[in-house]
């Protein structure tokens, strides 16, 4: 069966066309979440690329970047942290509000959730743009944390994403 060595993460991902509205190719992982070996061996794939940078705590976005974070945090024995979509957390928040094609979104992360200087490696499942990672590492810089690494799964190359990330950034399949 797939193993860390054998793994075609592509193999395990299905793109839907015309989701969540036309012109649109969705990445599902779904396939890929589904398949416990093919998941087990991405996660210590993104583990060995991580460690290096020696996190203090892993940071993942809402929704699909809990699903890279939390497993990778066990895998690595780090603590985990959620950057969620707005109202959503309890207690003293801070937010970063950051441009989208159409209108604006939100993030939001506890305010005490990371102590200043604690290295921060932040994950989703995908980058397209790069927008929503760019503002992830904004906020956790804001919050004092430092940011060596910034990792996906997958990476829409052909929107060059990676130029707005001003960190290392690390993905397991790119799709041009
Ligand atoms: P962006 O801010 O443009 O880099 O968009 C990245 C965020 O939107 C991630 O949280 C992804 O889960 C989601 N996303 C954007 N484009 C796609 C796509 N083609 N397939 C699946 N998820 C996507």
């Amino acid at each position: 069966d797939v193993t860390s060595e054998t793994l075609d993460l592509k193999n395990h991902i299905r793109g839907i066309p015309d989701f969540p509205k036309p012109g649109i190719l969705f990445y599902d992982i779904s396939t890929l979440l589904r398949h416990g070996p093919a998941w087990k061996a991405a996660m210590s794939r993104l583990a060995a690329l991580i460690a290096p940078h020696k996190p203090d705590l892993l940071a993942g976005i809402e929704s699909r970047g809990f699903l890279v974070a939390a497993p990778l945090a066990l895998e690595l024995g780090l603590g985990f942290i959620m950057l969620r979509k707005p109202r959503k957390l309890p207690g003293l928040t801070i937010g970063l509000n950051y441009a989208l094609e159409y209108g604006t979104d939100r993030i939001e992360m506890q305010a005490d959730a990371v102590q200043k200087g604690q290295r921060v490696v932040i994950l989703d499942d995908l980058l397209a743009t790069g927008g929503t990672m760019a503002a992830g590492i904004s906020l956790l810089r804001q919050a004092g944390a430092e940011v060596p690494c910034a990792a996906a799964l997958i990476e829409l190359s052909f929107l060059n994403g990676r130029s707005r990330i001003d960190t290392h950034f690390e993905s397991l399949a790119a799709y041009d």
